[in-house]
């Protein structure tokens, strides 16, 4: 399959590998966001969150431990974070490997806009 996220959770185009399991990645987001702004996959590929399917719920759970452990590992767990999943166009979402993003370093807003 033609999907960015699969190779590089393939090992088949590089990225800045924060964790890795046997299910899911953590990488460095190309473009951060935030000081610290790093993507979870589950290496399984499921398009975007209205894609998931029941089997796919305890995957799921694994990369927003995934993203705990990340936001630790980085040092920003202490002060807080935030976890988003874009969803589908109107939901900002470009890339589409259902991806988490784990955002820290600096104060979020809220709105998110
Ligand atoms: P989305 O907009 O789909 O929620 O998030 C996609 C994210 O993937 C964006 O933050 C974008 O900067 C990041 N991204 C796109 N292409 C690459 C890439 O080749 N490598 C990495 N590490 N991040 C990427
Ligand atoms: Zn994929």
């Amino acid at each position: 399959m033609d999907c960015l996220f699969c190779k590089i959770a393939a090992g088949e185009i590089p990225a800045k590998i924060v964790l890795e399991t046997d299910e899911v990645v953590a990488f460095h987001d190309i473009n951060p966001q935030a000081p610290v702004h790093v993507l979870v996959i589950p290496k399984k590929h499921i398009a975007k969150v209205s894609d998931m399917t029941e089997d796919d719920i305890e995957l799921m759970g694994k990369v927003i431990y995934a993203g705990k452990k990340v936001a630790e590992q980085l040092g920003i767990a202490e002060d807080g974070f935030r976890l988003v999943f874009n969803n589908g166009r109107m939901g900002g979402q470009h890339v589409y490997h259902i991806h988490l993003h784990v955002l820290g370093g600096r104060a979020m807003l809220w709105p998110p806009g």
